[in-house]
């Protein structure tokens, strides 16, 4: 099949990239294909279907296709590596959609590259599909999100702890632009390519911005805004990205690089998922100052462009990211107010959001059943909502004080805005231990069930059951 290609990062930014090939894969199978998304894209999914396996393992990449692995570096758990960069996956190239919308379409597991430092270049069949049923969750519940358009196995074994089967995700993101794609050059001391890679950043994901006084001020703010209402979507869904790495932050705004990433269950601010997250770094309620810790590394990285005057550069950059406490917390007053179906908007509401979070706090309430059930509450009946805490007693109080505000139509509100599915964890690893057996049912029923999550499925609703005990992840490597 042909995919017309337009690749304007390779085009525009060289410096930036390093050609790099796809390392052949011996026996490649389509595992799960994105037909919607494939739609989406104008791209034909019966030719995908066919010609899949092929393409996205690597083996046959289309004509005007230019893999390269692109540069970046990061701060990964606080401490900076300068070069980091697309260590086991490429940017094939960039495909406009029928809207005319810019978008990547990479492959991740597709071999070693010049980034790989010690590492294999590969992924496992498990990581990759926890990435696509992550992706697609985000993406029904209306969070900007990079998504996976296929997965193909490639036949060959990964070693791990064990050997696993290998696998290649092929992704869709609006760019792969991340705070450490800036921190790079930045931290080279390369300022020309800073200001080339500002300006590509505007001219892609904010146009309205051309043309701006100081163009790296109206970048850092745009940002500002558009990862506050990330942060606060995430939070509203109970949503733990686990790496929140600078390197793992894109400028578009959408949500990248799923690793370790759950879903909370019973709400405790400092849940932790992920295996290597010791200090509780990425915990849930420490996502949004990680928010302002990031951004603030991009705006170190803009310094220059700031201003010509460090002094005045700084004072631009502070006044900045002063202001993103404020602004997250009135994204997450608007997410609450949707989920707690509230009618129009007053100045406490965002103290009757944290007074049912605290109510909630150590009483093992699901997050996503408990606003779930609220919609059951709305004419003041709790026996669906109270059983989900140890002691209501708490909630009860705080019932009277929501029901004050509620919106006419409350309840189809609430039902509209909070999620009865999200991909729990008892039912993510089920999937993937399926998969990586061979069996690609579980994951698929999965798949439907997160794909409208406005929908009750009982069996998808239930928190994980006892046995299933504290859940860890593991990075995707
Ligand atoms: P991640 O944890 O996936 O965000 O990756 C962090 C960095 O490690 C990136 O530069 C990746 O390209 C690199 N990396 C992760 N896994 C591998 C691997 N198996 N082989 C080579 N590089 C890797
Ligand atoms: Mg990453």
């Amino acid at each position: 099949m042909t995919i017309a290609f337009d690749n304007s990062w390779v085009r525009d930014l060289p410096g930036t990239f390093l050609s790099v090939q796809p390392a052949p894969a011996p026996a490649p199978r389509l595992l799960a294909l994105n037909r919607s998304l494939a739609e989406r894209l104008g791209l034909d999914p019966d030719a995908l279907q066919a010609e899949g396996a092929e393409i996205f393992s690597g083996n046959r990449l289309p004509e005007g296709a230019d893999p390269v692995a692109q540069a970046y570096a990061g701060h990964q758990f606080g401490g900076f590596s300068p070069q980091l960069g697309d260590g086991r996956a490429l940017l094939m190239g960039e495909i406009l959609a029928p809207d005319g919308q810019r978008f990547d379409i990479h492959l991740k597991g597709s071999g070693r590259t010049p980034f790989s430092r010690g590492g294999d270049g590969k992924a496992a069949v498990g990581p990759m599909l926890r990435e696509y049923l992550m992706g697609e969750a985000m993406a029904a519940l209306g969070i900007p999100t990079t998504r996976a358009l296929a997965v193909v196995a490639t036949g060959a074994p990964v070693l791990r702890e064990v050997e696993l089967p290998g696998a290649v995700l092929a992704r869709v993101a609006s760019s792969h632009i991340r705070v450490g794609s800036f921190q790079f050059f930045a931290a080279r001391g390369d300022l020309g390519q800073v200001r080339r890679l500002l300006d590509y950043t505007i001219a892609r994901h904010y146009p309205d911005l051309a043309g701006s006084a100081n163009p790296a001020k109206a970048l850092l703010d745009a940002v500002i805004a558009r990862q506050s209402r990330l942060i606060a979507q995430w939070m509203g869904v109970g949503f733990i990205h686990g790496v929140m790495n600078t390197d793992n932050m894109a400028l578009s705004g959408e949500t990248i690089d799923y690793g370790p990433c759950a879903f909370m269950e019973a709400y405790a601010p400092g849940t932790v998922f992920s295996s290597i997250d010791h200090t509780g770094r990425y915990a849930y309620a420490n996502q949004p100052l990680i928010l302002g810790w990031n951004l603030a590394r991009l705006a170190e990285a803009l310094l220059p462009l700031l201003d010509p005057d460090q002094d005045r550069a700084v004072d631009i950059a502070n006044d900045l990211l002063e202001g993103i406490a404020a602004r997250y917390r009135a994204e997450w007053v608007a997410v609450m107010r949707g989920k707690l179906g509230l009618a129009g908007a007053e100045d406490g509401d965002g103290a009757l959001a944290d007074a049912l979070l605290a109510a909630m706090e150590g009483q093992g309430a699901d997050w996503t059943l408990t606003f779930r059930r609220l919609a059951d509450a709305v004419g003041g009946d709790a026996t669906t909502l109270a059983p989900l805490f140890a002691d209501a007693t708490a909630l009860r109080a705080w019932l009277p004080r929501w029901q004050a505000r509620l919106a006419p139509d409350a309840a189809a509100r609430i039902r509209a805005a909070n999620p009865a599915v999200i991909p729990r964890n008892h039912k993510v690893e089920e999937a993937l231990a399926a998969a990586t057996a061979g069996d690609m049912a579980p994951f698929e029923a999965l798949l439907a069930a997160i794909a409208t999550p406005f929908a009750e499925a009982e069996s998808y609703m239930l928190p994980a059951p006892q046995g299933f005990g504290r859940y860890v992840t593991y990075c995707g490597t």
